[in-house]
């Protein structure tokens, strides 16, 4: 741990921002000091926006004086990026992440529609395809189209408040993900670990085959890590130990071999949903496909499941 040099550094302070997710609450990490910084924003809906307005005067931040720096472009943590930056702070991102922040809602129609073909050619009904559909078109309302100022890049060093921290690239969650490491061995995580939640790689279309792959091999070069304290995308700080590590790379490797011991016979990944993650709220069926589409393309990497297309569907079998 680096010294302090007899300054005193002021703490970061957690803004939880409250989610109509089932994830319940995503932090937004506020830097004082002479560049006041904010890692994440939370979503922007009115409860996310004034939770996050009242943190930042309850620490006597002013919106527009904020850097604002995002670990990756998911609405629960750039949400309330426009609205900070109609205020006056200034965005930067990691530069893989832009093109989603600047074009969320102009690519939306798009979007939804990769994410229809590819959940029907998983085998999801057209009743799931459009109950997911509505629900991502609710969601999306909660994050505007927002420009980004500066790129951020693996290595580049930023100031949080008074202290100096460096973006460390960990992609899976999403293509951009970041980690930011500060001079006082404060890591922001973002979603790319958490302490009692394994990530999802999102990894639903074809075009982002091997991102979950990608995610297990950021998973893997967070040993270097060890001994720092997570200031996590979501919930309590915790510290970053080789047992959680242990942990997660284990859940991960649990779930990926029930994937494979149900791939007894050709199956979709509708059809292993159910066998897979027996508990799923109805809400979270996108989330669960792209858990399992995820496993299912590592599979097929890893050489041990094949994909056969037929008629529109596709479905998996042991190789
Ligand atoms: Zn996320």
């Amino acid at each position: 741990m680096q010294a302090r040099r007899g300054r005193r550094v002021p703490a970061p302070v957690r803004i939880v921002v409250p989610l109509p997710l089932a994830l319940r609450s995503a932090n937004a990490w506020l830097f004082p000091g002479r560049q006041p910084a904010l890692v994440d924003c939370g979503i922007g809906t009115p409860e996310g926006h004034a939770a996050l307005m009242a943190g930042l005067s309850a620490a006597g931040v002013r919106p527009g004086d904020v850097r604002l720096l995002v670990t990756h472009g998911h609405i629960d943590h750039a949400g309330n990026a426009a609205a900070l930056q109609r205020q006056g702070a200034v965005l930067r991102a990691p530069r893989e992440e832009t093109l989603f922040v600047e074009t969320f809602r102009r690519d939306a129609a798009r979007r939804h529609a990769a994410f229809a073909r590819a959940l029907a050619q998983h085998g999801c009904p057209p009743e799931a395809v459009a109950a997911a559909q509505a629900r991502a078109e609710r969601i999306d309302t909660w994050m505007e189209d927002t420009a980004i100022v500066e790129d951020l890049r693996d290595g580049d060093r930023v100031l949080l408040g008074d202290t100096e921290a460096t973006a460390h690239h960990t992609p899976g969650h999403t293509p951009g993900s970041t980690m930011y490491l500060t001079a006082d061995n404060d890591l922001l995580t973002g979603d790319t670990l958490l302490e009692h939640i394994t990530s999802n790689a999102i990894e639903l279309v074809d075009r982002d085959h091997g991102r979950y792959a990608q995610y297990l091999r950021s998973l893997d070069g967070l040993r270097r890590f060890v001994g720092c304290r997570a200031l996590p995308g979501h919930h309590d700080a915790f510290q970053v130990t080789d047992a959680l590590l242990d942990g997660h790379v284990g859940k991960h490797q649990r779930r990926s071999a029930k994937v494979l011991s149900h791939l007894d016979r050709p199956k979709t990944a509708w059809q292993l949903l159910p066998e897979v993650l027996p508990h799923l709220a109805h809400d979270q069926v996108f989330l669960g496909m792209c858990e399992v589409v995820g496993h299912l393309h590592h599979l097929e990497i890893e050489g041990k499941a094949k994909a056969i297309d037929a008629g529109g569907v596709r479905t998996f079998v042991r190789h």
